[in-house]
């Protein structure tokens, strides 16, 4: 066990130089183990492609139920670009005017919504009409009213609707759910998420009111909201937060530069979070109970994450995260697969709900019952 645990993390880490090789087809698991896949596999356009979109559509080429067949931009230079990197068809390549002909490809099943924020919204409700699922990034929508019209568009156009929450399928943050979850850190009594970085060019879209929704929180400070829920096992009931700003130019007004935030659990459980766009080397959950704890640093990077509990070092190996979620993604849209923790739109809603209570927090000084 030991010498098989020994050469996975000595993969790890010779994978990590290999952004394109698996793990797991690394150590030939799945090519000895087990036969080609030959199940349903989910084709995916992706809308807007900038630095993520292209994060995934590397990540992608890897994976084994998903596959890259389309894409969606403004830049005809780009269309072009990729359809030759990733081998994608004329036929399957829209621009943001035409793309509710999609309706008509049968090749695509879904669409990936990697734009700004604050386009998420009707460029998803556009997609759903279209009558094909759509996976979207976080935040999902820049407020909750939007969020909901999402969820309902989805709804009555009889398509999934899934949030693109990596972290829900990072093995070391899934250990630690099932360590809490398994009773071993005791009463939950207290969790820990710091999350920032800090950003740079003052003229991008992460830093107008416009296209973002709001400045570090909705980027950033998002993941230690979910992670507050994923980690404690609940949702919160109130909320108190604090802003504090030091460069008003840079982040204008609606625009967050740093908030210190607390969320209370109904189970007693507190968390006390900090989302910033000025500190870097900030990426850390601590849960602790009453018999425990786990903690992960980094948290939510694009890893590999690092992690221990009171037992000891956590070594689950680590995985590209979009191969990973993607792969995740196709069984959840395809076989109904059920995910430990939902992706689906009511869980995205709850995080720009809390989003909403800790704006409201900080506007008026008070503690914002969550409903
Ligand atoms: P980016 O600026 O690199 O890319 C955005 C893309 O949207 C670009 O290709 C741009 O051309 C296109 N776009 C379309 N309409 C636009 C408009 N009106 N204004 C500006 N750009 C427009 O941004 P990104 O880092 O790829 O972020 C995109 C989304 O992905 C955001 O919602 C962000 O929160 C999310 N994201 C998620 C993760 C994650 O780990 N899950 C990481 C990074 C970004």
């Amino acid at each position: 066990m030991n010498s098989r645990r020994d050469f996975l993390q000595k993969l790890t880490i010779a994978s990590m130089g290999l952004p394109f090789v698996r793990l797991q087809d690394a150590a030939g698991m799945s090519d000895f183990c087990s036969p080609p896949y030959e199940g349903p596999v989910l084709r995916v356009a992706i809308m807007g492609l900038g630095s993520y979109g292209t994060r995934v559509a590397e990540a992608m080429l890897t994976c084994t139920k998903a596959k890259l067949a389309g894409v969606i931009s403004g830049t005809p230079s780009k269309i072009k670009d990729w359809q030759t990197r990733f081998n994608i068809p004329e036929n399957n390549s829209y621009n943001y005017e035409n793309f509710d002909r999609i309706k008509d490809n049968p090749a695509i099943d879904a669409v990936y919504v990697i734009t700004p924020n604050a386009l998420h919204h009707d460029q998803v409700i556009r997609v759903a009409k279209a009558g094909k699922h759509v996976i979207c990034e976080k935040p999902m929508a820049i407020n909750a009213k939007e969020g909901q019209e999402m969820i309902d568009a989805c709804k009555k156009a009889n398509v999934k609707l899934l949030v693109g929450y990596r972290m829900h399928f990072e093995p070391k943050t899934l250990e630690i759910i099932r360590m809490r979850k398994a009773g071993e850190f005791g009463k939950i009594m207290f969790f820990q998420g710091l999350t920032g970085f800090k950003i740079g060019d003052p003229k991008q879209w992460r830093l107008n009111k416009q296209l973002a929704g709001g400045g570090a929180m909705m980027d950033i400070g998002i993941y230690a909201i979910n992670g507050s829920r994923y980690m404690v096992g609940e949702e919160p009931v109130w909320v108190t937060a604090q802003e504090t700003k030091t460069n008003h130019e840079k982040f204008k007004e609606g625009v967050d530069e740093t908030i210190q935030f607390q969320l209370g659990f109904p189970g007693g459980a507190v968390a006390s979070c900090l989302s910033t766009y000025s500190m870097n080397f900030l990426d850390r959950f601590l849960l602790t109970g009453e018999s425990g704890f786990g903690e992960l640093q980094p948290a939510t990077g694009y890893g590999p994450i690092k992690g221990r509990t009171n037992k000891g070092e956590l070594d689950q190996p680590h995985m590209t995260h979009q191969t990973v979620q993607m792969d995740e993604m196709a069984g959840i849209i395809l076989e109904g697969k059920q995910p430990v923790v939902p992706v689906d739109g009511d869980e995205g809603l709850r995080d720009v709900k809390i989003i909403d209570a800790i704006f409201l927090a900080v506007k008026t000084g008070k503690k914002v019952e969550l409903k």
